[in-house]
């Protein structure tokens, strides 16, 4: 039986472990905490689908445009039409196992449509699609942890993986339980960590998705690709933890953006765009408040109180709570903040990376989006990239053996308790927080060379220092060994972002405003030998 070790129990690696377990494979799954917790459970708006029930002229064909589109034109084709083409499985198989979606009176689903979409096709369970997806996918790993197929445990880390001859033959992880590092073979090493906010500090998600996963393993070989494409949501409420996201569902459902001059209502989107500005795709939209120059406002006040009941109470209750805002009476002050990262690790369509037997799924990989997601289309691929990762898997022939990396893993542990030694005038959490500083300040929504190379600046400052910080216990040893991995990251994010020197969905240069042709491609980026190798792929080669 093949033994498979998934790090992230967000909803792509809990869809991947169900599909492994069904293949006859044996899972064990990994995670800070539990499945409850991830960032997926955040999804409020949808997942987007053409199904039997479609609305009139929508066609797969369609949502396959819409999304090529939404992505500038350099996601790849095939991937996306095998994406787009599964919509109805996947909503059907959730279903089967307990998702309730919303419908109408006649029990027909009610569709939305978010950015960047010809037709509503958005699928929503009320206000809590992702709490109820992950929901249905925890019952029914609980069938195959009954079996002994899958166990899943929690407080525990990714520190690297365990590769030798660019095959990858499980992890080390981090056991905050016990505080130690323990080897875990495996005949496949799938990693579904998600996003990489903690880069950014404050943003809409989770910041238990720091992308130290895909920044070690960048260091150990794998290729990365997308980086500068980061997108920022235009609708977001400051809080004290957390930038709250005002769901694209408000401007769905006639939501308009406005600022003030004097008194007068300067509706700016519908103004510029027409009709449908307000819901044109994030990054124009992200662009334009900050073009603005001022304090925008969302206005959903003007619809009847009971559809805003109905339809998106969850916007009503996180406006009350955290913003202290009637939105049924009162507009709300919002303004773009960090929310999807489209980059990640490099993987072909079966979800392998150029490392044998290492797998990314979810949004920790880099395969579907593009230059920009759509709304409503990552539920859908961290689902379909945990359900083909999973087929892969079980079609490809196992290693007979694992080699004991005795020496690698005695490096690590010496590397580990020299850090937890180690004293110098540099705390680790006071270095993400310049980080932070300095991926707002410089990565921002308009980038330019002289703002790219001040924070590639940053970046080798902290990194030069981070060999000498000094153990920090008031947070976790996690914590502590990955800084490096999430300095190497945002350093990789530079130098994609100075590469692309056009201006492309998420990513807008003011110095280079313009789409170019010659950059019609993917960003490749790899590490060798401590130094970073960009490369255009103009064949596309990890979007076959
Ligand atoms: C506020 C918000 C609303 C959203 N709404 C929508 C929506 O309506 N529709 C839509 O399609 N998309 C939406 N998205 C995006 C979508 O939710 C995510 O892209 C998707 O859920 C990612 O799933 P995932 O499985 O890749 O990762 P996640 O759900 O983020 O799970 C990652 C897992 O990895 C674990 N992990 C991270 N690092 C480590 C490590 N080093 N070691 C061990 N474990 C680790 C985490 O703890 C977590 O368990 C939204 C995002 C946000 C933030």
């Amino acid at each position: 039986m093949k033994d498979i070790l998934i790090i992230g129990n967000g909803i792509s690696g809990m869809m991947c472990a169900i599909r492994c377990a069904g293949r006859g494979m044996h899972v064990r799954l990994i995670a800070p905490g539990p499945s409850e917790q991830s960032q997926s459970v955040m999804a409020a708006g949808g997942i987007n689908a053409v199904t039997a029930e479609h609305e009139e002229g929508d066609s797969v064909r369609c949502h396959i445009e819409d999304t090529l589109k939404g992505g500038a034109y350099i996601a790849g084709k095939n991937a996306v039409e095998g994406l787009c083409s599964h919509g109805e499985e996947i909503i059907r198989f959730l279903e089967k196992i307990g998702t309730v979606f919303s419908v109408d009176e006649n029990d027909r689903p009610l569709l939305r449509a978010f950015g960047g979409q010809s037709h509503k096709r958005t699928h929503y369970c009320g206000a809590s699609t992702g709490k109820q997806i992950v929901s249905a996918l925890i019952m029914e790993a609980r069938r195959f942890e009954a079996a002994g197929m899958i166990s899943r445990s929690m407080r525990q880390y990714f520190h690297s993986a365990l590769i030798e001859d660019s095959v990858c033959h499980g992890a080390l992880i981090y056991d905050e339980t016990k505080r130690k590092l323990e080897p875990v073979y495996a005949d496949a090493l799938v990693i579904a960590t998600g996003g990489q906010n903690c880069l950014f500090g404050k943003t809409t998600g989770s910041t238990k998705c720091d992308g130290y996963a895909v920044g070690k393993l960048f260091m150990q070989g794998a290729v990365l690709k997308n980086l500068e494409f980061i997108q920022y949501h235009p609708t977001t409420l400051e809080t004290s933890q957390k930038r709250m996201l005002i769901s694209e569902s408000v401007r769905g459902e006639g939501g308009r953006l406005f600022y003030l001059d004097g008194d007068k209502r300067i509706y700016f989107m519908e103004d510029k765009y027409g009709k449908g500005g307000n819901l044109m795709t994030r990054d124009i939209v992200s662009r334009e408040i900050v073009a603005a120059g001022r304090e925008v406002f969302l206005d959903i006040s003007f619809l009847d109180k009971g559809l805003i009941d109905r339809k998106i109470p969850e916007v009503r209750d996180l406006c009350a709570k955290y913003g202290g805002l009637d939105i049924t009476k009162e507009p709300i002050p919002v303004a773009p903040s960090v929310h999807f990262f489209m980059g990640g690790l490099a993987v072909h369509k079966d979800h392998e990376t150029n490392i044998g037997n290492l797998y990314a799924i979810g949004e920790c990989a880099s395969m579907y989006h593009g230059a920009n997601r759509l709304g409503g289309n990552s539920l859908l691929a961290a689902l379909y990239s945990g359900m083909i990762a999973a087929k892969a898997i079980s079609e490809k022939s196992s290693c007979s053996s694992h080699p004991e990396f005795r020496d690698l893993i005695a490096q690590e542990q010496r590397i580990f308790d020299d850090m937890i030694e180690a004293k110098s005038p540099f705390a680790v959490m006071h270095i993400r927080d310049m980080l932070a500083d300095t991926m707002r300040a410089h990565m921002s929504i308009v980038r330019s060379e002289k703002s790219l190379v001040r924070g590639m600046e940053d970046v080798r400052y902290y990194l030069s220092v981070v060999d000498r910080i000094h153990y920090d216990a008031s947070v976790s040893a996690y914590t502590n060994y990955s800084i490096k991995g999430i300095l190497t990251l945002a350093l990789a994010t530079f130098a994609c972002a100075r590469a692309r020197k056009e201006s492309r969905g998420a990513h807008y240069r003011g110095d280079y405003p313009e789409m170019s042709k010659a950059y019609e491609a993917a960003t490749l980026i790899s590490y060798e030998n401590g130094e970073y190798r960009i490369l255009m792929d103009r064949e596309k080669a990890y979007e076959d």
